[in-house]
């Protein structure tokens, strides 16, 4: 009895934990995979349940738990996967199963000792939970709760691999009908129990991690582009640049302010300005490599952060997006009208400021802008009319350089 009623804990810890998942995936709208934990968790409890209430020798009893168990480790590593990015190769665990449902067909019909009925259904789950590793390895993101992730998913693969087979060394053979009462029976619930509460607090944890970098991502994020709004851009910058100095790195900073912007809203609209605002901003998203930093820093006015590039890399970047944004078509917009862009660029000098970066960056875009627009103005190239007078063969070269572009 008292066995009877201390086997309902590892189920009702389950259940807890699905009640958990499910209430965190609700009150945080979080992604699916949290809800997939908890279906997960639900099956496992079902899976436990029936093996400790129905009769140990009932026939049925192995191929209803595997069928639970195995439909919650699918669940399972699918949703820790989705987590990541990463998607299971569904029909790989399709294949463990149904070969391991079948040899264990055959080892029921065969002999009424659970012992190989246990070691076939372990190293199934085992299997899954390699497979799982396996794909889990391979994705990108790799933060401490990643790893930590990983490493449960491994215990978890070794100890169905490992546990059957050195348990029933000690215990040879258990007929099916004193399976509830075998030694092995009190240890799978312990360890089980102790497997569960690592993995449901691990990814309770990584659960909330995830939570509370989505928020903070949200907070620093522009809402109409998905840039940087600009606060988290000056902020990110200010950390860039000491960092820049330190490794030895350059820094360039690309100043843009969409052209005349105030006329398409006055002619086409709001909505048709914020469609503009929003290409421009996807077009710098997918123009710039994921090592720099770019934000919506005003209404049509975004800026980039250029790590580890020089000024004349800079002005090409900038070029290209002026050149791209200029042969877009806009919605809400005719299609014979093209809007233009502005362009200042500056590259970080030896114990400049943000600040002072920004300034000189923002005064090559107003020259861009006072000298006919839809063109790029660079801070370190002098342009000859705003030069001294003296002949420098430098500056005549620069200019040469202008001309061609
Ligand atoms: P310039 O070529 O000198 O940059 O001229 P401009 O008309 O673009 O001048 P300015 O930068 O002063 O005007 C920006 C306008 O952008 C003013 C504001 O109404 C509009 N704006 C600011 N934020 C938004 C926004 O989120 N959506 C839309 N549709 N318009 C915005
Ligand atoms: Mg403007
Ligand atoms: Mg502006």
């Amino acid at each position: 009895m008292q066995t009877q009623i201390l086997g309902l804990l590892t189920p009702l810890m389950a259940l807890g934990f699905a009640a958990t998942f499910a209430a965190l995936w609700r009150a945080g709208r979080l992604k699916r995979h949290v809800l997939g934990f908890a279906i997960a968790y639900v099956l496992f409890a079902t899976g436990y349940l029936v093996t400790h209430l129905l009769p140990g020798d009932a026939f049925y009893l192995f191929h209803t738990t595997q069928a639970f168990y195995s439909l919650g480790v699918v669940v399972f590593l699918a949703s820790v996967c989705d987590r990541v990015g990463q998607r299971l190769h569904l029909p790989s665990f399709f294949a463990i199963y149904v070969i391991t449902a079948l040899v264990l067909g055959l080892a029921i019909t065969l002999s009424d000792d659970v012992g190989p009925r246990l070691i076939i259904v372990n190293n199934g789950y085992g299997a899954m939970f390699a497979f799982g590793v396996g794909t889990l390895i391979n994705a990108r993101r790799r933060s401490w709760i990643d790893v930590l992730i990983i490493a449960i998913m491994a215990v978890q693969a070794a100890d169905f691999l490992i546990r059957p087979n050195m348990t029933l060394l000690f215990e040879q053979s258990i007929p099916a009908a004193d399976y509830q009462q075998s030694v092995y029976y009190s240890l799978i619930g312990l360890v089980l129990g102790v497997k569960s509460v690592a993995t449901a607090m691990t990814l309770i944890c990584a659960t909330i991690v995830d939570w509370m970098n989505a928020v903070r991502e949200s907070g620093e994020r522009d809402a109409l582009t998905g840039l940087h709004n600009r606060g988290s851009f000056e902020q990110s910058v200010r950390n860039l640049l000491p960092r820049a100095q330190t490794e030895g790195h350059p820094l360039s900073l690309v100043v843009a302010d969409i052209d005349h912007f105030k006329q398409v809203n006055d002619i086409w609209g709001h909505q048709a300005g914020d469609l503009a605002i929003s290409s421009f901003g996807e077009l710098i998203a997918n123009t710039v490599r994921g090592c720099d930093t770019a934000g919506r820093i005003g209404g049509e006015e975004f800026c980039i952060a250029v790590w580890n590039c020089e000024n004349d890399p800079a002005h090409r970047l900038a070029e290209r997006i002026r050149q791209a944004f200029a042969r877009l078509e806009h919605s809400g917009v005719s299609d014979d009208v093209r809007l233009t862009a502005s362009f200042g660029v500056a590259t970080a000098r030896e114990g400049e400021t943000y600040k002072q970066l920004f300034a000189r960056a923002d005064e090559a875009l107003y020259r861009a802008k006072s000298s006919g627009r839809d063109r790029v103005e660079n801070a370190e190239r002098v342009r000859l009319d705003d030069a001294t007078p003296m002949p420098n063969p430098e500056l005549i070269e620069l200019k040469h350089a202008a001309a061609d572009r």
